[in-house]
């Protein structure tokens, strides 16, 4: 029998995590120029081997379905397999991050730009010939170095699952650990895909011809980057007032910003540094990192506002639960506050009190917003299918780039590359979190409009009810409960709430 008890298997995990929040944060936040983390998996091994495993797994055949103790076991169980794979695909993703942080791409007409800055430029590149180089090169890169890589990480972690004989399956082991339901997913994933199809053809033909003058016939995926770009709205989101709105509407809406110095901005300039606004929790509730670097714009606001969604809710988490319900449990839910958030852009009221967006301009800008949830929920599904696919393939990932060019090209128009096919993929199908997230903020957003008003989130009881009800919990609940929880009308997640905002918006 294992010498490690649970006590101390929830003592020093959550110490490893932890240190490795902070090496992250440190390491992101251009405070340290790499993050070391082999120190951090040998200091902790003990709670990172069989020991901890057959741990993990005695709990979870042990405790009765339905109780605390077992939905701990379930918690505890999937962070040790994830932790166990991370830990023995270390060397892998040092050499991934080696590369994307060092790499350069050339296209052939001898331009050359950064690996990581890529997306960027493409997205910027107003000359489409250029853009068009640019991305081949690119995909020229990814097939040759960071494909490869990434596909030998997948097969290995897969492996690795499966050989721990939890079920008979990747698949099942996922749905067996987690409680969600691939098949049931992917099947709304498909009927939100053939409900929205006919709203999709109406709309994407007007904003290419419009942004970018080409037809549907011959749009690519570099054309979706530098479509949804959209900068003609960048004068409505200045960099510089941007934490000032954010830090408003949260006191607006009658909660903390800094919540008692739990949250702590990080917004000095610093070579190193992530351009984009992220969260690093490093003790919860305690000590939350929001890092940004304000340029504007409105993806800057997005990923503010997200970020924020985050920190909330980490630095309101029971500081008396058990290290599985403050860090750990389903993402869904830590990602559906952070979509509450980020869905405000797509709030009229909202965006008149804190944004420079004008009366006049509003309509266009929430139609494009409705034009742009619908690309990326059609994006997010079609991935999500093609990752239950890819899975299912008992280790045949020969065809896969075929089936990625098809699911996705079917799903958004935009042409895509079969290159992208293993970087283009979230392993342990984080894709689930979000799109689950997507549908339970939209309940979310349903409960506090109908207590406090469609200005919820400049209503100073909103916010105290939130914390209360919904942060506090920490990651303890699944979407599923914190759904049933909030629901007005005893609906359950699903894509219709998303529907019918996205019909609302394209209206405007
Ligand atoms: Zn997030």
């Amino acid at each position: 029998m294992s010498e490690l008890s649970l006590a101390r298997l929830r003592n020093d995990g959550q110490a490893f995590t932890e240190e490795i929040s902070r090496e992250s944060y440190l390491a992101h936040s251009g405070h340290k120029p790499v993050a070391e983390l082999s120190p951090i998996y040998e200091k902790y091994a003990h709670v990172l081997g069989q020991d901890a495993l057959d741990l993990t797994l005695d709990l979870f055949h042990e405790t009765a379905k339905g109780t605390e103790e077992h939905r701990s076991a379930r918690y505890l169980l999937e962070w040790e397999l994830e932790s166990q794979a991370s830990r023995s695909l270390a060397t892998l993703d040092e050499k991934e991050i080696a590369l994307e942080s060092t790499a350069y791409v050339e296209t052939i007409d001898g331009r050359r730009v950064q690996y990581q800055a890529a997306a960027i430029e493409i997205a910027n590149e107003r000359d489409r010939g250029q853009r068009l180089a640019l991305d081949a090169a690119r995909a020229r890169f990814v097939e040759r170095e960071h494909g490869p890589l990434r596909l030998e990480r997948l097969q290995r972690e897969k492996d690795f699952i499966e050989s721990l004989q939890i079920a008979p399956s990747y698949n099942a082991t996922f749905e067996e650990i987690t409680g969600i339901s691939l098949p049931t997913l992917t099947a709304e994933c498909s009927a939100f895909l053939s409900d929205t199809q006919s709203m999709w053809d109406d709309t994407l033909p007007r904003y290419l011809k419009t942004s970018l003058g080409i037809k549907p016939s011959e749009a690519t995926r570099s054309d979706a980057l530098a479509l949804l770009r959209a900068s003609e709205f960048d004068f409505a989101f200045p960099g510089a007032a941007m934490q000032d709105s954010v830090r408003r509407n949260i006191s607006e809406m009658g909660l903390d910003p800094d919540v008692g110095g739990r949250i702590i901005y990080d917004v000095g300039e610093r070579a190193g540094k992530r351009s984009r606004a992220f969260c690093a929790p490093t003790r919860v509730p305690q000590e939350v990192y929001l890092v940004l670097r304000p340029h504007g714009g409105q993806t800057d606001y997005t990923t503010l506002l997200h970020e924020s969604g985050h920190a909330l809710h980490f630095a309101h988490a029971r500081d008396d639960y058990p290290f599985e319900f403050r860090w750990l449990g389903d993402s869904s839910v830590t990602e559906s506050f952070a979509m509450l958030f980020d869905h405000r852009m797509q709030d009229a009221h909202w965006l008149l009190r804190y944004t420079e967006l004008s009366k006049s301009r509003t309509p266009e800008f929430l139609r494009l917003a409705g034009f742009e949830e619908l690309h990326y929920l059609r994006r997010y599904c079609a991935k999500l299918n093609y990752e239950v696919e890819a899975y299912g393939r008992n280790g045949d990932w020969h065809d896969l780039p075929d089936l990625y060019v098809d699911t996705l090209t079917r799903a958004t128009t935009f042409q895509y590359h079969g290159a992208d096919a293993f970087i283009d993929f979230d392993p342990r199908y984080y894709s689930t979190r979000y799109l689950r997230a997507w549908q339970l903020q939209s309940l979310i957003n349903e409960s506090l409009v109908s207590q406090f008003d469609v200005d919820w989130f400049r209503n100073p009881s909103a916010g105290p009810w939130l914390a209360n009800e919904l942060l506090s919990e920490g990651q303890r609940e699944s979407a599923e409960e914190v759904a049933a929880r909030v629901a007005t009308n005893g609906n359950g997640l699903s894509f219709a709430p998303l529907v019918r905002s996205i019909e609302k918006l394209l209206e405007s």
